[in-house]
């Protein structure tokens, strides 16, 4: 087989499988919303279409430098993925997570931002943001540019910083989990959590939730480091539920903050 058409192939497998991924995440939780808040997504079949077709195609972009980088670790020797846990000392398992986690973290803060200025807002990221308020089906709803930006950040940092295999594929599951959740429209985490001082540097739906509503803060995807040190972080977002006596519908929840949101730039 010509190398071209192998990296085709790899380029193709991976494209299935991060669609795959993205379809089953999304619908656990999406289920899940169903069961716990039923009517959270009412009216929002239209948006949850969009929402899909634009994360599939998200999901072509990520397929392409994936597979090329899996077919080059795989046949080539390229990237620093290890299988051998003893390869480094085990107190570097649980670093290697953080830095990934962290470099993603600082990547996404700064490119994110630079969306949000008015000509890339309209040309990259208003598709993102036309999930007014967001699903579980929006975790991959980029517009093909913001995509490229997303899909680069792993198979470029295998080439950078050493990981286990298993230790990439539980990046890989918060990535995905995260990316889901942070969307859903409600929090899963328990007070404790994201309410705490651990919240206060980690970013969950609450948190993701307020930078949809408002757009001109919290801009980071895991840590609030960056936000707290550039000022750009507003604290957590509230949520407007269904049934809920403090956050009803037509109340000043988010969801309706969200729905005026208007142009982006505000
Ligand atoms: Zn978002
Ligand atoms: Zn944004």
């Amino acid at each position: 087989m010509s190398v071209t058409l192998a990296i085709a192939l790899s380029a193709l497998a991976m494209t299935i499988i991060i669609g795959v991924r993205y379809l089953l995440a999304s619908a656990g939780f999406a289920l899940a919303t169903r069961i716990k808040h039923p009517g959270l997504y009412a009216g929002q079949d239209r948006q949850m279409r969009r929402e899909i077709i634009w994360s599939l195609a998200s999901a072509a972009i990520y397929g392409v430098p994936a597979g090329i980088v899996a077919w080059g670790w795989q046949n080539r020797g390229w990237t620093l993925i290890y299988a051998d846990v003893n390869a480094y000392p085990l107190w570097y398992l649980p670093l290697s997570v953080f830095f990934y986690l962290f470099a993603h973290d600082a990547w996404f803060y700064w490119t994110h931002r630079w969306m949000h200025r008015p000509r890339p807002f309209r040309i990259a990221h208003a598709v993102h943001h036309a999930s007014r308020p967001p699903t579980a089906w929006a975790a991959m709803s980029f517009h093909p540019i913001e995509a490229i930006t997303g899909a680069v950040v792993i198979p470029s940092l295998v080439f950078a910083i050493p990981i286990h295999i298993g230790a990439l594929a539980l990046v890989l599951t918060i990535m995905t989990v995260m990316g889901v959740t942070n969307h859903m429209g409600w929090e899963m985490f328990p007070r404790s959590v994201h309410g705490g001082r651990l919240g206060g540097w980690l970013i969950t739906a609450s948190h993701h939730q307020r930078h949809h509503a408002e757009y001109r803060c919290n801009y980071g995807l895991y840590f609030r480091f960056w936000d707290r040190l550039c000022g750009t972080d507003k604290g957590l977002g509230t949520f407007d539920l269904p049934g809920d006596p403090k956050d009803g519908r037509g109340g000043a929840g988010v969801r309706d903050a969200g729905r005026r949101g208007g142009t982006g730039r505000a």
